[in-house]
C-alpha cells in the first residue's frame, strides 16, 4: 500500500484481508476507496516486491543429536567437538557480499482482479462477504485438505517451516552454524515458538488484517455519536432532551450487565435483525412483496 500511496501521491483509504489460496500460498483481498485505473494497479504490483537480506541456510551443520553448546564464559554457542566458536549474528550478515542473493524475495503473483464496485450495490455485499469471510478462522483452518496429495502438501509446508530461520532471533540458525542474534542458553534448532513454526499459520505470522488509518476519517467517537444519531432518528426520540435521556456506559456491576460473548452474539443477532427490517422497509417502500426468504428467517 506504501507503493500505492507513493504512485498515486496521496493516501490511499483501504480494508485488506490476508487468506490463503487452497495451494495454502496466502493472497490478499483488498477494498479501496476512490478510482485506481487497473494499468495503475498492475505497475504498482509489478514494482512492489520484498528482498530478505539474510545470511544463506542451504548448509545444515548441526542435525539429530548433534547440536552445539552454549558457553556461559563467553555467552556463545560452540561446537561441541572442535570448541569452534561460531559467527555472531551482525558477523554474518556483514559477510553477505556484493555478488551474493537475498535469501527471500516476496512478490506478488501473476492473478490479479479489480472491480469497480458501487457503495450500497448487491456487489458491494459480496465483497464485503470476501474480506471478512475467513477473519473468524486461523489461517491454516480456511481450507480442510480433501485429497492425499493435499494432506501431503499441508505436512511438507508445516516440515519445512520447522527449520526456517524466522527471524534474526531465531533458534534455528543454529542450524546452520551462525549465532542467532541475542544468544541465550537453551535455544534448540526445531524448537523456535515463532507464529510462522506453527502449522495454523502456514508460515505466515503477519497480520491478518490491515487497515488504513484514515478508512472512515472518523474517530470512536465520531462512531458512537453517528450510532446514537441513527438510533434516536429511528425511534423518532428527541436524542438531544437531557431531561428525559441520559447516557451512561453499562458497568459489570449492573443487573443487566452481558459477557462480551454473550454481547457479539446478541449484536450479530440484532444486527442480523435490523439488516431484515430495513431491507423489508426498503421493500415495502417500492411497492414490492414481502421477502419471504427473510421474513421466515431462513436467509439469516
Ligand atoms: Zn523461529
Amino acid at each position: 500500500m506504501q507503493n500505492l500511496r507513493r504512485y498515486c501521491g496521496y493516501d490511499i483509504q483501504y480494508f485488506a484481508a490476508i487468506e490463503p489460496q487452497r495451494r495454502l500460498a496466502p493472497h490478499v483481498h483488498i477494498a479501496i476507496r476512490g478510482t485506481i485505473s487497473r494499468k495503475e494497479l498492475r505497475e504498482v504490483i509489478a514494482a512492489t516486491y520484498h528482498q530478505v537480506w539474510w545470511p544463506p541456510i542451504d548448509q545444515v551443520v548441526f542435525d539429530g543429536g548433534h547440536l552445539p553448546v552454549w558457553d556461559d564464559k563467553s555467552s556463545t554457542y560452540l561446537d561441541p567437538i572442535t570448541g569452534e566458536v561460531f559467527p555472531t549474528w551482525d558477523d554474518a550478515l556483514d559477510a553477505i557480499g556484493d555478488e551474493d542473493e537475498p535469501l527471500h524475495v516476496a512478490r506478488f503473483g501473476d492473478r490479479f482482479d479489480a472491480q469497480g464496485v458501487l457503495v450500497g450495490s448487491r456487489d458491494a455485499s459480496r465483497c464485503i462477504g470476501y474480506l471478512t469471510k475467513y477473519l473468524t478462522k486461523n489461517v491454516a483452518d480456511c481450507h480442510t485438505p480433501g485429497t492425499d496429495a493435499q494432506v501431503r502438501h499441508v505436512e511438507r509446508l508445516a516440515d519445512t517451516l520447522r527449520y526456517e530461520p524466522c527471524s534474526p532471533t531465531c533458534a534455528n540458525w543454529l542450524r546452520y552454524g551462525i549465532q542467532p542474534k541475542n544468544p541465550k542458553p537453551g535455544m534448540m534448532p526445531g524448537r523456535c515458538k515463532g507464529k510462522a513454526h506453527r502449522a495454523d499459520h502456514l508460515g505466515y505470522a503477519g497480520r491478518r488484517v490491515l487497515v488504513s488509518r484514515k478508512w472512515s476519517g472518523k474517530t470512536l467517537a465520531d462512531h458512537r455519536a453517528d450510532r446514537k444519531a441513527w438510533l434516536m432518528a429511528m425511534l423518532d426520540l428527541p436524542a438531544t432532551d437531557p431531561q428525559r435521556y441520559t447516557w451512561e456506559p453499562v458497568k459489570p456491576s449492573d443487573a443487566d450487565h452481558l459477557s462480551t460473548a454473550h454481547r457479539l452474539l446478541r449484536v450479530v443477532g440484532d444486527r442480523i435483525r435490523w439488516r431484515q427490517a430495513l431491507d423489508e422497509a426498503r421493500r415495502r417502500a417500492q411497492g414490492l412483496p414481502p421477502d419471504e426468504l427473510s421474513a421466515t428467517g431462513v436467509a439469516a
